[in-house]
């Protein structure tokens, strides 16, 4: 058996219609990322749009920016664009808050659509923070709500016509695991249970088909495979059929029918605007347009196919080059039940990935004994993946991982 060698992926690079793509960021030179998973790298034109946005429209324009500059429209614009990324008509997405705060807005909305139904269903490995919303809000509601959390297998069990809402995020951040996302969604309609998809691991890492699923909610994450910076802007999307029904949760003058009217009395909007809260926040905008932007001019086919192949790589060369320390792959093998990164197991985890942080590759881990390599397609390569793969060897045959500082400190619980 012939191995794979480091010319065989600058091969796979040149061959890389999307190779094109990388220059379009700012990548720190000797550093190879694997965490764009958790934050997306920097878009050179995100810092170009930053400047004239704080030059001119602030620092000139000022308040007239509102109009001038369309300020006021942007969480409308920005969501009409990312609906284009996940399969939703542009009436339905709307840029605003952060996912947490999105997914408790919908979760409340969602539950009053389902009045009569008490149970909500999640997977118990979810997001935290999911998790911590639905719990939150029971309580806050006070009606008896009930969170079910199962295993994966369980899903299809679990859903019944008690249950209300299903809240599953699409990958989870852990084990890479993707779900079927219309598989899922058409047997919870099966049972009347409405759908409320976490798409923050999978969104702008491959094609999602809200619409041709027949999913009724959504939210997702503006930093991770969108590229929109720290703490960017959020989304969430609404299926047209439940607009008019679905009642703003949180009401801010935002989501007014007629904001600068400024009546005593709330009404509405129409639309997907209800949802917004507050004044939105348009630094943070901007910068989440310029990552969706780059987006839209990368056929998503193409990114989900490359992200595949790194992912393949990854593991092929981890069994190559490391066979003999003791990893083990903790993602699905088969990539089309994978998301956009790998996860592999070992019980120096920790210690082994900040070695790997001073060798100049940035992956993270997840507790217990999880490292997780994320695999942006936009601006990774294959050769990158080779370079990662001989710094975990290096790391690994010289015990660099072994030494006091790598200890995960004890926690004080
Ligand atoms: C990253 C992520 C979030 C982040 O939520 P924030 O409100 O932005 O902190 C939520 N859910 C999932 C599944 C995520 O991966």
């Amino acid at each position: 058996m012939y191995g794979l060698s480091r010319d065989d992926c600058e091969r796979l690079d040149r061959e890389d219609p999307l190779g094109t793509l990388r220059g379009r960021f700012e990548l720190p030179s000797g550093l190879i990322y694997l965490d764009g998973n958790s934050l997306g790298a920097l878009p050179v034109g995100a810092r170009q749009r930053l400047d004239e946005l704080v030059r001119v429209q602030w620092g000139e324009d000022l308040i007239r920016s509102w109009n001038r500059h369309d300020w006021i429209g942007m969480p409308r614009r920005i969501g009409a664009k990312i609906a284009r990324l996940i399969g939703a008509r542009d009436d339905e997405v709307i840029a605003a808050d952060s996912t947490s705060i999105n997914l408790f807005k919908l979760l409340a909305a969602a539950l009053r659509l389902r009045p009569r139904r008490r149970i909500i269903v999640s997977e118990r490995t979810n997001f935290p923070t999911d998790l911590y919303i639905i719990e939150g809000l029971i309580e806050l509601l006070g009606q008896g709500h009930e969170l079910r959390l199962v295993h994966a297998d369980e899903l299809s069990d679990a859903l019944d016509e008690k249950v209300a809402v299903l809240v599953m995020t699409q990958v989870d951040y852990r084990s890479g695991r993707l779900h079927d996302l219309a598989a899922l969604t058409r047997q919870a309609q099966a049972k009347g249970v409405l759908t409320l998809w976490d798409l923050s691991h999978s969104a702008g890492a491959m094609p999602i088909e809200l619409n041709a699923a027949g999913v009724d909610m959504a939210v997702g994450c503006g930093y991770k495979y969108l590229n929109g910076g720290p703490g960017a802007p959020a989304y969430l999307f609404i299926a047209r059929r439940h607009l008019r029904d679905a009642q703003p949760t949180i009401a801010g003058w935002m989501g007014h029918a007629a904001p600068f009217t400024f009546a005593p009395d709330y009404r509405p909007a129409a639309g997907i605007e209800r949802h917004l809260v507050g004044t939105p926040p348009v630094l943070g905008l901007a910068a989440l347009e310029v990552g969706v932007d780059l987006l839209l001019e990368a056929d998503l086919q193409l990114v989900r196919e490359k992200s595949r192949r790194l992912g393949d790589l990854y593991l092929r060369l981890l069994d190559q080059e490391c066979a003999a320390f003791g990893f083990e792959h903790a993602c699905p093998h088969d990539s089309t039940r994978r998301g956009s990164q790998v996860a592999v197991r070992h019980p120096q985890g920790y210690a082994i990935i900040q070695a790997l942080i001073v060798e100049g590759v940035i992956g993270d881990f997840r507790a217990p004994d999880i490292l997780r390599f994320g695999l942006a397609p936009l601006y990774l390569r294959y050769v990158d993946i080779w370079d990662a793969v001989a710094a975990l060897h290096r790391v690994m045959a010289s015990q660099a991982w072994n030494k006091p500082e790598f200890k995960r400190k004890a926690t004080v619980t």
